[in-house]
């Protein structure tokens, strides 16, 4: 049986589930999430949704986003429970102890340790929008216009509206079968991508302002610090792709964003143009992610925390690339 069938078979015969996403919560968490709650609702099951951290403003379009419980405390047991679209200790709830018979982890991050029996890994999906896609056809359940706009939502960010090279057949068929089912594609795209606040662009230009660079030029980076976003009046959800315009220079092969998250802590947002594998590096941090993009959290001060990353970020551009320079 594949892990898919296993899982629909498992959620058959449960009648409450809880289902979380990682911290700070992307497009396709909250898709996936969501899309999945609507089709087990439809199935008759009781469902909780619980993140530990808010939804961002960019993603409050999102049918039923208002019914996710935010916060560390989880009440309840449930028959089963569903961590979506990261391992389980990157949703941040429940240290070791689950409150729930059957646990089930569906994801498409490399480097996901498959910690739990009922993990289903596919890498090859662009995001786990597309496997709940497909999960949600095994279960027998119907996708209606709001189960097709939050799969769509997650399938378009994880693909950066289907541009990154994670975009497949599979992908655009998908996709294409969501647009049929009634997801709009233009109420994604304005609230994810044109409904910007003034205060973010102003923090965009401060940020890049102070992009800076290796010798060679094919590695770059910018910072955040919580003085940046005092100065401007926003917050961390404000910085979401910042680090795409670092990696759209010429010759940049690896960007970086460096997002303070602490008084000695930065968390840090790796994007490759696809000759750098990123994932390892990242787990070599604490972190992970996927071959183009990943990230982890490092303590320390800003200075101790960007020379180590960049120091690593050149020596696996050499190691992975030579050491020929393009600028
Ligand atoms: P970000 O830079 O936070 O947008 O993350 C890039 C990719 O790496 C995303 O797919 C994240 O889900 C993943 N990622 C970021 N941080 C971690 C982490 N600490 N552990 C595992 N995956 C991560
Ligand atoms: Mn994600
Ligand atoms: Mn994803």
């Amino acid at each position: 049986m594949s892990d898919r069938v296993s899982i629909a078979a498992a959620l058959k015969g449960c009648t409450t589930v809880l289902i979380s996403t990682h911290k700070n919560p992307d497009g396709d968490a909250l898709g996936s999430q969501l899309g999945l709650m609507l089709a087990l609702e439809k199935m008759g099951k009781t469902v909780l949704a619980h993140n530990l951290d808010p939804v961002p403003e960019i993603y409050r379009f999102l049918p039923q986003n208002d019914r996710i419980k935010i916060g560390k405390p989880v009440q309840g047991r449930y028959d089963a429970f569903i961590v979506l679209d990261s391992d389980p200790p990157r949703t941040g709830l429940l240290d070791e102890t689950y409150p729930a018979a059957v646990l089930i982890n569906i994801d498409h991050h490399i480097t996901n340790p498959r910690a739990w029996p009922l993990t289903w890994l596919d890498t090859a999906a662009s995001a786990t929008g597309e496997m709940i896609f497909t999960l949600i056809l095994e279960l027998g359940v119907k996708i209606d216009r709001d189960i097709a706009l939050c799969l769509y939502a997650a399938v378009f960010t994880d693909t950066g509206s289907f541009r990154y090279s994670n975009t497949t057949p599979e992908s655009m068929k998908i996709a294409a079968i969501l647009l049929e089912a009634g997801a709009d594609p233009w109420l994604v795209t304005e609230n994810v991508y044109e409904s910007f606040s003034y205060h973010r662009l102003k923090l965009l230009g401060a940020v890049i302002a102070n992009m800076e660079r290796s010798e060679d030029g094919r590695t770059a980076w910018v910072v955040v610090t919580d003085e940046l976003y005092r100065r401007t009046n926003t917050t961390a959800e404000d910085t979401d792709n910042f680090v795409n315009f670092v990696r759209s220079v010429k010759g940049v092969e690896v960007a970086v964003l460096f997002r303070q998250t602490g008084s000695a802590q930065y968390k840090i947002s790796m994007r490759s143009k696809g000759r750098v594998d990123l994932s390892g590096l990242a787990q070599s941090f604490g972190g992970g992610g996927h071959k183009n993009a990943a990230g982890g959290v490092l303590d320390g001060t800003l200075e101790e925390v960007t020379k180590l990353v960049v120091r690593e970020v050149e020596k696996a551009i050499s190691a992975q690339m030579g050491n020929k320079g393009t600028i």
